[in-house]
């Protein structure tokens, strides 16, 4: 169907940080498929891993005990605050199971009757209903309306704004059953939280007995140079949704929850796929590779030299540029919105430079490499980042 505005480009292999389209052109990768493919392309012990689970046994459902999903599952809980594990498919429906438990968990704790969601605007959760409903862009739910009841939308990073609408929701008693927010939003334009904010944002809804859920769909996983996105902001969430990079290019995705806010029971919730043997051998692959080859500290050393670098190009292109944003290898190029070019049409002029690149909407470019790229490549990288600004860069 015709869902996307695709780039003109038909890649057929790849290895590492590189693809090759079908002419043998070969590109520098810093989309990694959305900041999924963490450990690059063809990576070895992925193909070992996964060639050794497709002759094991690939997948039986949820009607049975699976060995690989409680190995992941024990890793996550073992890596990070959370205490259980659900296991899906995609990001959105990570959120979807997020969103069903915060409801629960509000009729049941707080005593809610039409339970309220709070999240930010600029937002991104992803596509399926409540979740794009979740994602605070009106430009998302037009054309799907009557979008799904009980969310409202505060302005991220603004602990004030945040303040009044909770006061507003819980004017007649308890309403508001979560907060779910992103920890740094991908999406919407490569924005990191605010530390004071979320520190706020942790003890209101303890205060309350409000869920507080990060949505680590894009962060989670090493991106950020540490495991999870909230802990570059000091402060523990109640529930986490993962996906993108925790497969490393497979579909997985997960909702990990702390302690006695797990109040879903068999019948709650449930993925036919979700939690596979394959899916879950992936993510093991990955986590045991970021572990063995000690890529968060890859990611710490390759994201500051990226983030130098951009600013360098930041400074020799202000007619272009605002600044730079992000944190490890997710980091946003901010153009100025009156420069006369958008991040698409940047990130369209980089296949000349067999450069991949994707926006974070209209005014900012994203790169979120592998983790694995080394220093040459981030140097190539911003050699060929330079190499575009030159030939686009008005004068
Ligand atoms: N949440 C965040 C923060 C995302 O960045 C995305 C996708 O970009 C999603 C959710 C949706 O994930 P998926 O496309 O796997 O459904």
């Amino acid at each position: 169907m015709n869902t996307y505005n695709r780039f003109p480009l038909r890649l057929e292999r790849g290895s590492g940080c590189w693809v090759w389209d079908q002419d043998g052109r070969r590109f520098l990768d810093a989309v990694a498929g959305i900041a999924t493919c963490c450990l690059g392309h063809s990576d070895r012990a992925m193909r070992r891993a996964l060639s050794r689970q497709l002759g094991r046994l690939q997948h039986v459902s949820n009607l049975y005990n699976i060995p690989e999903q409680e190995e992941l599952a024990s890793w996550i809980v073992q890596h990070s605050c959370g205490d259980s594990v659900f296991f899906c498919n995609s990001g959105a429906e990570a959120n979807e199971a997020a969103i069903k438990l915060a409801r629960k968990h509000g009729h049941l704790r707080r005593g809610i009757e039409r339970p309220v969601i709070l999240t930010a605007a600029a937002s991104f959760h992803g596509r399926t209903l409540a979740a794009v409903t979740a994602t605070g862009q009106p430009k998302y739910h037009r054309g799907f309306e009557p979008v799904v009841d009980g969310f409202d939308y505060f302005p991220y990073n603004d602990l004030d704004a945040f303040q009044s609408l909770l006061e507003q929701h819980e004017a007649n008693g308890p309403a508001v059953a979560a907060v779910l927010v992103e920890p740094l939003q991908g999406e919407g334009g490569v924005n990191p939280g605010d530390k004071t904010f979320f520190r706020e944002l942790r003890r209101l809804c303890d205060a309350k007995g409000i869920l507080l859920i990060l949505d680590e769909v894009q962060v989670g996983m090493g991106r950020t140079g540490s495991w999870w996105g909230y802990q570059q902001l000091d402060i523990e969430p109640d529930a986490f949704s993962l996906a993108k990079g925790l497969g490393g290019g497979h579909a997985v995705g997960a909702l990990v929850v702390r302690g006695d806010a797990d109040v879903f029971e068999p019948g709650d919730h449930a993925s036919t796929f979700g939690g596979n043997p394959f899916a879950c051998r992936a993510g093991l692959t990955v986590a045991r590779e970021i572990e063995r080859r000690n890529l968060l500290r890859n990611v710490q050393e390759r994201g500051t030299q990226l983030q130098e670098g951009l600013n360098l190009l930041v400074s020799h292109y202000p007619q272009l540029f605002l600044g730079v944003r992000g944190w490890g290898l997710l980091q946003g190029l901010v153009l100025r919105p009156d420069c006369g070019v958008t991040a698409s049409d940047l990130a369209a002029a980089a296949i000349d430079h067999q450069l991949l690149l994707v926006a974070a909407g209209p005014n900012v470019l994203r790169m979120v490499p592998p983790l694995i790229i080394s220093a040459r490549e981030v140097r190539l990288l911003l050699k060929r980042l330079n190499a575009i600004c030159r030939t686009t860069s008005p004068t």
